[in-house]
């Protein structure tokens, strides 16, 4: 298998500067909002903490997260918390334990097809609705689980990430409703994706499916998209009491692969996950600098012709040039691979082909990551830009 595209395109962007080529980088998604300076001083403070600790997290983050979950309306104990090294390696985990053959939308994020062949199982993607990224149409899904069913190999596990990466929507609340009942009657679990639920600009408004379904869903979160604290690599499972089995085979596969998350960030995720009022204007403010940007960012495609669902969550846009199918394939461009090729090659923009999310390769589809303003690393620039919001 090759390596995920994302890491792919950042080499390249990589490569591509040190040959003293100019380079937009519109490929690897990541927020790059400085870490807020009081996590920075209680990492330092929590550095002495060389113990391992419990395998699923210390006692005060599973508590910590509990009462996250449960302030959404997902009324959560302690016990059903699994913490693990991100939230990347726990949908693994997670994979592993429920089996395949599992249900992903279509186009969905790079990583869960790939995880599904790592562990030898069957994935399939299942369209979704315009405007409702991220959650497989639920009528399609349907037909599919009652197909599966019927050749005797029923699906485990239907996927939804919420809001979504590659489109940047949120699917609306009738299509989570619809979806949760669909799974009800195929007796599928949930796996609900939140990675990005803290990042939802403006109003729109949200139902999670374990709002609907408390028992059959499975949510993950963590802090790498809201506080830009992927590389401290933390991130939480809520596996409540109907998948007991589940959320014991996670607790095997991270005692025996990862052992536990790093101490030290466990002690300042246990801060975090409180929600301090000291970090809620800088979570505020990367919300709405990434919903003004996204949304600039947007109306450049618009005007160059593309679709583009308006982004209202995240980082990302998906915009579908199959406006202009006619006068690219005149020019050798037939398939989204083509079109992100030729961006970067002859114009210097890095972005994802939708093929890369397992859109089908002849959907004119990319997936654009905008810039933020600033470097990640520039606090002043930050605390300038923030201030304005
Ligand atoms: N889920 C989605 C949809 C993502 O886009 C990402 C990161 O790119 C992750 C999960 C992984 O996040 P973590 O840093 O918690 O492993």
């Amino acid at each position: 298998m090759p390596v995920s595209p994302t890491l792919a395109i950042s080499q390249e962007i990589a490569r591509r500067r040190a040959a003293g080529l100019d380079t937009v980088a519109l490929g690897f998604g990541e927020a790059s909002i400085p870490v807020h300076p009081e996590l920075v001083r209680r990492l330092a403070q929590s550095a002495h903490r060389g113990d391992y600790g419990p395998v699923a997290g210390a006692p005060e983050l599973l508590e910590a997260v509990a009462g996250y979950w449960t302030r959404r309306g997902v009324a959560t104990t302690a016990a059903e918390v699994v913490c693990g090294p991100g939230s990347k390696p726990l949908l693994y985990a997670l994979f592993q334990a429920l089996g395949g053959p599992v249900l992903l939308p279509r186009p969905c994020w790079v990583s869960y097809a790939a995880q599904a062949a790592l562990l030898g199982h069957e994935a399939l993607l299942v369209p979704t609705l315009p405007g409702h990224g991220g959650v497989p149409d639920p009528e399609r899904l349907s037909a599919e689980a009652a197909r599966l069913r019927a050749e005797g190999r029923p699906a485990t596990t239907v996927l939804v990430t919420l809001p979504d990466n590659p489109t940047g929507t949120v699917a609306a609340p009738d299509v989570i409703s619809e979806l949760c009942a669909v799974a009800e009657e195929h007796d599928l679990a949930i796996i609900s994706d939140e990675i990005y639920l803290d990042l939802v600009h403006g109003d729109t408004e949200v139902l999670t499916p374990a709002e609907v379904l408390a028992d059959r869903t499975i949510t993950t979160t963590g802090l790498s998209k809201s506080l830009a604290l992927g590389g401290w690599r933390i991130g939480a499972a809520r596996i409540p009491e109907r998948h007991e089995a589940v959320r014991r085979q996670v607790t095997v596969a991270a005692s025996e692969i990862w052992s536990a998350p790093a101490q030290p960030v466990q002690q300042v995720a246990a801060w975090a996950f409180t929600e301090p009022p000291e970090l809620a204007p800088h979570v505020e403010a990367s919300r709405a600098l990434h919903g003004r940007i996204a949304r600039t960012v947007a109306g450049i495609f618009t005007a160059a012709g593309a679709e583009v669902a308006p982004p209202t969550a995240g980082f990302y846009l998906y915009p579908d040039f199959a406006g202009r199918r006619d006068e690219l394939a005149a020019s050798g461009i037939g398939t989204s691979a083509d079109l992100a090729r030729v961006l970067l090659d002859q114009h210097g923009v890095a972005t994802l082909p939708g093929v890369a999310f397992g859109d089908l390769p002849e959907r004119l589809a990319l997936r654009v990551a905008p810039p933020m303003l600033y470097g990640r690393d520039d606090d002043q620039r930050w605390q300038a830009l923030a201030s304005k919001t």
